[in-house]
């Protein structure tokens, strides 16, 4: 087993219940990590440029600073035992103020590549993993060698900062091409070959201190409109086929010497072949259900690795399926949670959020079931049951 590299490992132990975990980030991944956290006897403190967050509404302290106000960040790191977050686009800078008072998990190299497309897509080539194929964009003159190179159907996707579809364009021509690509005003981008996958796979896995690894083997992936609508446990595909997705899945983590948890996005295309989509260095929405229909959810996966403690078991309690919420629910009025109550082996979870937009996640439904066509049927019936009919 390869041993981490990373420093500032556990020179003074494990870091125990009583202590107190930093967030940067105060999403719904901060919610449920803070939730896992405080049942396992631990504070929680969360930093962010909101109020009354997701996180913050279930944490210990909720701090409102800007990600790249570093003195606000260095106050926060020395108040805390160790730093996670729960989203990857937290700047390098903010991550190493943290770092000089306190272990950052996974360290800042993990989100500095994982935070841009074309730094995470070339490192994944450059190890020799499976990858859609690409060109970097940053200019015109790339945009016309890429489009000659890839060809159309592609995905012109923005390098930094993009999630849920955000910032890219399917384009079929090199005039649609042309105009994404000035319309987005000059960022670095990337252009991508477009699959035409069979289905959407990820596998969710942690990595402890000591290289100790875990997973939850392989998930089924729904999206609409590039939003995930609905997540699958196990996937149905063969089980080679599941074995082959959960060793690269290992390999990347290794290869990033990641302590915490990362989930990798795969594509199946129509030939059987994986290929990696992106990587996500923290719990992931792919893996909500675990919370309820595995021994160790994510989350707590996630506070075990940081900490330093051993490992959880993964074991799925029953097949699983998990459907989105978004804010489009609401749009006739709160959603009939008493409805969705009345089918037992449905749980909800709500985040807490103030404002339901359009596309915005608001919570999730996981149902347990005696088959995996089951879970879906009775998650899917429980999220038809919320809807009140449009006035
Ligand atoms: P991303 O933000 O890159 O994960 O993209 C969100 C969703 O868009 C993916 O889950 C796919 O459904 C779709 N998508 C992204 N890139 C591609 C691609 N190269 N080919 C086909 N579909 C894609």
């Amino acid at each position: 087993m390869k041993k981490s590299k990373n420093k500032g490992r556990n020179e003074r132990g494990p870091i125990l219940p009583g202590a107190t975990i930093g967030v940067l980030g105060s999403g719904q991944l901060g919610r449920m990590f803070a939730i896992a956290a405080r049942r396992m006897g631990y504070r929680v403190h969360t930093l962010s440029p909101e109020t009354d967050t997701p996180t913050g509404q279930v944490a210990d302290v909720e701090i409102r600073a800007q990600y790249d106000d570093l003195d606000a960040v260095r106050r926060f790191a020395s108040g805390v035992d160790v730093v996670t977050f729960e989203f990857e686009n937290v700047l390098s800078a903010t991550a190493e103020a943290a770092a000089e008072h306190v272990p950052v998990r996974p360290g800042g190299e993990v989100l500095h590549i994982t935070q841009n497309r074309l730094r995470e897509k070339g490192f994944l080539a450059a190890h020799g993993f499976p990858v859609t194929p690409f060109r970097a964009v940053r200019s015109r003159d790339d945009l016309d060698a890429a489009l000659a190179e890839i060809g159309c159907p592609a995905i012109l996707k923005t390098a930094g900062f993009g999630y849920d579809g955000k910032g890219q364009t399917r384009v079929s021509t090199s005039g649609e091409a042309l105009a994404a690509f000035e319309a987005a005003g000059g960022q670095e981008m990337i252009l991508e070959a477009f699959v035409d996958f069979a289905c959407e796979l990820s596998v969710v896995a942690a990595r402890g201190f000591n290289g100790e690894f875990a997973h939850w083997g392989v998930i089924e992936n729904q999206h609409r409109h590039h939003i995930l609508d609905l997540s699958i446990s196990p996937a149905r595909i063969p089980p080679a086929l599941a074995r082959d997705a959960v060793e690269i899945a290992r390999a990347v983590l290794v290869e990033l010497d990641v302590i915490g948890v990362l989930c990798v996005e795969f594509f199946l295309t129509r030939d059987g072949e994986l290929l990696i989509n992106e990587l996500a260095p923290r719990p992931h929405n792919s893996g909500h259900f675990t919370f309820d229909a595995c021994i160790t959810s994510q989350f707590e996966q996630q506070l075990r690795a940081v900490c330093g403690l051993p490992l959880g078991s993964t074991d799925l309690l029953r097949p699983a399926a998990m459907a989105n919420l978004l804010g489009d629910l609401w749009q006739s009025g709160e959603p009939d949670w008493e409805a969705a109550c009345a089918i037992p082996a449905v749980k909800i979870h709500l985040y807490g959020k103030l404002e339901a937009r359009p596309g915005r996640k608001m919570g999730h439904l996981t149902a347990l079931g005696d088959s995996v066509a089951n879970a879906i049927d009775l998650v899917c019936r429980a999220r038809d049951s919320l809807r009140r009919p449009s006035r």
